[in-house]
């Protein structure tokens, strides 16, 4: 089974990927987690992305590509594999179709919408364990103590990416680099559209 999981910053890629993940017993593979971790650990390619991440802007294809090339391939024996969070472009689109085309290409494509308005709320107000990446928001999954992990007591902190200007610019590359690829996807018959506008539990 190969998925991809799509739509905006704040819809609930991650979220929803973890479950599918753990439903269907198959590999997530997130861009914005690997580009996380490769920052900190301060690696070359982290250091390169997040200059971009940071402005809200797309690392460069021929990186992200590679990079998740390099993912798929680990992943050759298992039963397949979620994507959250590429392809994103279609240059990103088509590198895939060309490494997996031979091994039936991707199964189902799930389009994640929810309301602009809601997802500015959703990403402001999202705060981030700094130990275990549990997720809280400031209004509607408060933790116990401000500021804190109710899993483990971890420091909460926002994403850099989360501040008010860089959501606008976030959404805003979206809608040009990214929504062509549902008509990409829809064209070959394999998109499926959700309504993500509820809490996680109603989402899945
Ligand atoms: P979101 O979906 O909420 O924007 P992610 O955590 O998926 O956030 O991604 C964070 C950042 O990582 C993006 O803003 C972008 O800079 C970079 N990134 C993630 N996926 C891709 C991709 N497929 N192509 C280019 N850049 C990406
Ligand atoms: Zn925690």
């Amino acid at each position: 089974m190969k998925i991809i999981l799509m739509g905006p910053p704040g819809v609930g890629k991650g979220t929803q990927g973890d479950r599918l993940s753990k439903r269907l017993e198959i590999n997530k593979i997130s861009t914005g987690d690997l580009f996380r971790y490769h920052r900190n650990q301060s690696t070359e390619l982290g250091i390169l992305a997040s200059t971009y991440m940071d402005k809200g802007e797309y690392v460069p294809d021929h990186v992200t590509i590679g990079m998740v090339i390099e993912s798929i391939e680990l992943t050759e024996n298992s039963k397949g594999f979620i994507l959250d969070g590429f392809p994103r472009t279609i240059a990103q689109a088509t590198a895939l179709d060309n490494e997996i085309g031979d091994t039936g290409g991707i199964d189902l494509v799930i389009h994640m919408v929810v309301e602009r308005e809601e997802l500015i709320k959703r990403l402001s107000g999202r705060q981030i364990c700094q130990s275990c990446q549990a997720l809280f928001h400031s209004d509607s999954a408060r933790s116990k103590i401000y500021g804190k992990c109710d899993l483990c007591g971890g420091v909460l902190y926002q994403r850099e990416d989360d501040r008010p200007e860089v959501v606008e610019k976030r959404l805003g590359v979206y809608s040009k680099e990214t929504e062509p690829l549902v008509e990409y996807y829809k064209i070959l018959g394999k998109l499926t559209e959700i309504n993500a506008d509820g809490t996680p539990d109603a989402v899945e």
